[in-house]
């Protein structure tokens, strides 16, 4: 079997021109030939336009300039999630990215936090992240090296997926990738392997490859119509299956947050850009039609429509296998859980880099693929987990399904933390979970969990110290606040705003 000497990705999406661009980057240099190819007779899903911090990392590693990306991808900053009614209606609670408050003499500041919470001594713990008061005083300013604890704390971007795409391809075509835009009609197998050998296109060409990623978006033309590798089915832990897309005008103003306000059958989310807002009603067809779906989205919306409304089918889960022969699949053909924590493009970033780790010499490596298999798996299982967290603790008491999220059963990975928590306020964690301490405590104190246990030490402190210390924490978040400036001029300072 020959060495690996030719790339091919199918699909222009945002997973599609991410791997051309980082493989690029990767590859630069070695007698490596890249060709990615689309169809843009059948387009790309054009949503996914808010993601997390790691991108910044995407974008460095890339050697892209922040500004340079901010104008040309209409990004705005996003410091979290403000999650709207998800608890029970007319409660809010953020999700930011960064710690809360900072450690009181050695132990974690949640221990202290919800001590006095309970004994309603301590504010809500939104007081104590810088992030959550800038997002609710839509100030923003990028975080300085030296910050004190409580000062420290991280942020990602919401963009425009179609000019993202365009800008990575404009990237990754200087480094020298090939562009076909066609569509693949057909795919020829080896006999022998059952490794994917050549795509025959409609204009007749052919194109042959020793590896293939496999970016077809939903259809996953190569790793499932092709390989019939399988897909896990977790609607019955995240049941919804439909979203409805509907930009509209610009609002005023440019939040530096996503919002996600629980709705009747799920939930609608609101991301700014710099020319529009986003907005989207994730929902179950099982509780609600497309119809009142709409009529509920344009309901909460302040603005007018820029383009008609798209219904989008999935089904969530992930795939058996996301390399299997010599097909890698990326994006939305690997699987999907469902948009509400914007996983789905840091899950495109953390399987290039594995599969980079562990790229094979020669196309089938057995040993590779189910180590990195193994690792991909995990890294969604733990996304999973969170995310079905935001709807097991629901109190929307009476509402069908939510009623149905409450009662599901869980993974047991999930009940364990949950367990854990609740008895000793302990969160562990391992290389594989992104969403930390930090986030895990923002959904348990956000829905109201608080831990049974307080470590003895705490006991043992002069309880009058310790909420002086939260109160100056407070006041101290609350004095950098106001010097900042709002985010719209931060944005632009950095973009021309259109
Ligand atoms: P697509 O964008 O669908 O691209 C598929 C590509 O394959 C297209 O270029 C198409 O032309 C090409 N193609 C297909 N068949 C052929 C063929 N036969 N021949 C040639 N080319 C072909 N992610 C986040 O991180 N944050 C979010 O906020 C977020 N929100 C989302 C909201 C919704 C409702 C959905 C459904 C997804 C969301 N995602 C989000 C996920 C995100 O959109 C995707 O992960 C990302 O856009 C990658 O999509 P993709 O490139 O895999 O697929």
């Amino acid at each position: 079997m020959h060495a690996i000497k030719s790339l091919v990705i199918v699909g222009g999406g945002t997973a599609g021109w991410m791997a051309a661009a980082f493989f690029a980057k990767r590859f630069t240099g070695c007698a490596m030939t890249i060709t990615l190819v689309e169809s843009t007779e059948i387009g790309t899903i054009g949503v996914g336009e808010a993601t997390v911090p790691s991108m910044k990392m995407f974008l460095a590693d890339l050697g892209i300039d922040e500004r340079e990306f901010i104008q040309n991808t209409q990004a705005t900053c996003k410091l979290g999630i403000d999650f709207n009614g998800w608890w029970q209606q007319d409660t809010a609670f953020f999700h930011p990215f960064a710690m809360f408050g900072a450690k009181i003499a050695h132990i974690p500041f949640h221990h202290y936090w919800a001590y006095l919470r309970a004994q309603g001594q301590a504010g809500p713990i939104d007081d104590y992240s810088l992030p959550a008061q800038m997002a609710r005083a839509n100030k923003f300013a990028l975080p300085k090296d030296e910050a004190l604890d409580i000062a420290r704390f991280n942020y990602a971007y919401h963009f425009d997926a179609g000019s993202f795409a365009n800008y990575l391809s404009r990237f990754a075509q200087t480094l020298g990738v090939k562009h076909i835009e066609a569509r693949v009609t057909h795919v020829l197998k080896n006999a022998d392997t059952g490794n994917i050998s050549t795509l025959i296109l409609n204009n007749g060409k052919e194109i042959e490859g020793d590896f293939f990623i496999d970016c077809s978006g939903f259809r996953a033309l190569l790793i499932e119509e092709n390989l019939h590798t399988g897909y896990q089915d977790w609607s019955h832990w995240l049941p919804c299956d439909r979203a409805l897309a509907l930009p509209c005008a610009h609002q005023g103003y440019i939040p530096p947050y996503t919002r996600a306000l629980a709705c009747t059958a799920g939930w609608q989310w609101r991301i700014p850009l710099q020319h529009r807002h986003g907005n989207g009603y994730v929902y179950s067809s099982h509780y609600i039609s497309d119809d009142q779906a709409l009529a509920e989205l344009t309901q909460h919306m302040h603005a007018k429509p820029t383009a008609d409304p798209r219904v989008i089918r999935f089904t969530t889960g992930m795939r058996n296998k996301c390399w299997n022969k010599n097909v890698f699949a990326l994006g939305l053909s690997s699987g999907f859980l469902e948009p509400l924590e914007s996983t789905s493009i840091y899950m495109v970033q953390t399987a290039l880099a594995t599969l980079f780790t562990y790229f094979p010499t020669t196309a089938d490596n057995i040993a590779l693929s189910t180590k990195v298999n193994k690792i991909l798996a995990e890294h969604n299982e733990k996304l999973r987990d969170f995310i079905i967290l935001h709807y097991h603790l629901n109190q929307r008491i009476g509402m069908d399904f939510w009623d149905a999220c409450r009662a599901a059963p869980l993974p047991d990975s999930l009940s364990n933390r949950i367990e854990e928590f609740r008895a000793t306020g302990n969160i562990r964690f391992n290389d594989l979970d992104f969403f930390q301490i930090s986030s895990w405590l923002a959904m348990f104190s956000g829905f109201q969990l608080l831990p049974q246990y307080q470590h003895p030490k705490i006991l043992h402190t002069n309880k009058t110290l310790i909420i002086q210390e939260l109160q100056q924490m407070r006041n101290a978040i609350q004095r950098v606040v106001r010097e900042l400036p709002e985010h719209h001029q931060f944005i632009a300072k950095n973009a021309s705003l259109t």
